[in-house]
């Protein structure tokens, strides 16, 4: 640790210290399925925006381990703000401490010094909000069906193509995108200024849950890009995805702090101290006493499971290194949901009512599973072949 360095205790009591205002936001948010922009200007106030940014370029230097603390932290409050600030932190993380880890010629490691630099400043300085919409509806795989187009023109790119699930739409100041030059094997991470002519926000939003992540549908028509827009060297996005995929489990913190945020809801409403509640204490039934056990269960093994995950993970995993992380996946997301409909057995049908923060994270919860490229289902395809195959 450099010195002055915040500790990853300091970083998750940023978090921490926005818990209250979060969680009233968060009432809004999903009524509205409106983006959490008043926690991104506190993010830009208490330095969290720059959190997974490395010190040298001003940020916090958190590592991915710290990384994920901080991010559960929120989700306990807001799930809709985790996700959203995972999908920022995901391209600070892709371009630091991960592509210190990849192979580069002296040549691609100078650009991508000289670049990065300034993508930092603007994170840093102008507070840029970074968004990654790879999902186009066409494959499961992080490196396979990415149809949009990159065409080579002087100095950069036109972008065509057609992103879903764009969470941030409206709000972000880059769309950093996957995409293909015709005729190369290889995928681009390119930044698509939001405000460049061609772009456009398409369909409604009005989903079951995470509803502040307004994930609309992004429609990119020849966008230039310039060539400083290129986050990755050319070939680095498909190394990194396939010696470090850990970071396709970045997504799930948010899930983890949800689930934890259910668990503190049930708590004070069994004990009859959740603001709103009409009815008092109620967790004298043993009955509820073990659901409350079996939820407490699945949050601890969910918890140990993800930790052990990102605490050991390395470059170049072994295929047992990433049964754990598989096995981490899916069970932190179907946990999620499976602890939210505990919740509603143990709580009962007041807590369902719709001024109750239950009914929110029932929903919420619900879709953690279906986050590719490493859904639940993606992982457990992966685990059914692990070990049987050489
Ligand atoms: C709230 C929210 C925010 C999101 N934000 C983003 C974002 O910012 N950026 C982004 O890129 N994406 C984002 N996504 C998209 C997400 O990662 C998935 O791409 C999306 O949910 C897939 O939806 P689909 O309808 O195309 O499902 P499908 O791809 O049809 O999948 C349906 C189910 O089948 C499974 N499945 C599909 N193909 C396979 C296969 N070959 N093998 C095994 N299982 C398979 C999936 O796991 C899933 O459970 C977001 C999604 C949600 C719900």
């Amino acid at each position: 640790m450099q010195q002055g360095q915040m500790t990853r205790d300091e970083m998750v009591g940023l978090a921490r210290a926005m818990a209250p205002a979060m969680r009233e936001r968060a009432v809004t948010y999903d009524l509205q399925a409106s983006f959490p922009h008043e926690n991104f200007a506190d993010f830009r106030s208490n330095g969290l925006m720059g959190v997974s940014v490395p010190t040298r370029f001003g940020g916090l230097g958190a590592t991915y381990a710290d990384y994920v603390r901080v991010s559960e932290e929120l989700g306990r409050s807001c799930g809709a703000t985790g996700l959203t600030f995972n999908m920022h932190n995901a391209t600070m993380l892709w371009c630091g401490a991960v592509a210190d880890l990849l192979d580069m010629t002296p040549a691609q490691r100078a650009s991508h010094e000289a670049i990065r630099t300034e993508m930092y400043r603007g994170v840093i300085e102008r507070g840029d909000i970074h968004s990654q919409p790879f999902s186009e509806g066409l494959s499961p795989g992080a490196t396979s069906g990415v149809a949009t187009k990159a065409v080579p023109v002087d100095g950069g790119w036109l972008v065509t193509g057609r992103k879903i699930f764009a969470s941030l739409s409206g709000a972000a100041t880059f769309y950093n995108v996957t995409c293909q030059v015709p005729g190369e094997d290889e995928i681009r991470l390119l930044g698509v200024p939001a405000a460049a002519d061609g772009v456009q926000i398409l369909d409604d939003w009005d989903p079951l849950g995470m509803r502040g992540t307004v994930s609309r549908t992004l429609l990119m028509t020849n966008v230039f890009v310039p060539q400083s827009n290129e986050w990755m060297p050319a070939g680095l996005y498909n190394q990194a995805a396939l010696r470090y995929p850990w970071l396709f489990l970045s997504l799930c913190p948010s899930y983890l702090g949800l689930t934890g945020g259910v668990l503190e809801t049930t708590r004070l409403y069994l004990r009859g101290e959740l603001p709103g509640q009409a009815a008092g204490a109620r967790r004298d039934h043993p009955i509820k006493q073990v659901g409350w056990a079996q939820m407490q269960l699945k949050h601890q093994q969910s918890r140990a499971l993800m930790y052990r995950a990102i605490d050991e993970a390395t470059i170049d995993p072994t295929e047992a290194q990433l049964v754990l992380g598989w096995a981490a996946a899916i069970t932190v997301m179907e946990h999620a949901a499976e602890v939210a409909s505990l919740a509603i057995r143990v709580c009962g049908g007041q807590s369902m009512l719709k001024t109750m923060p239950l009914e929110r994270m029932y929903r919420d919860s619900r879709l953690g599973s279906t986050m590719l490229p490493w859904s639940a289902e993606v992982c457990l395809e992966r685990l059914g072949a692990a070990g049987l195959y050489d």
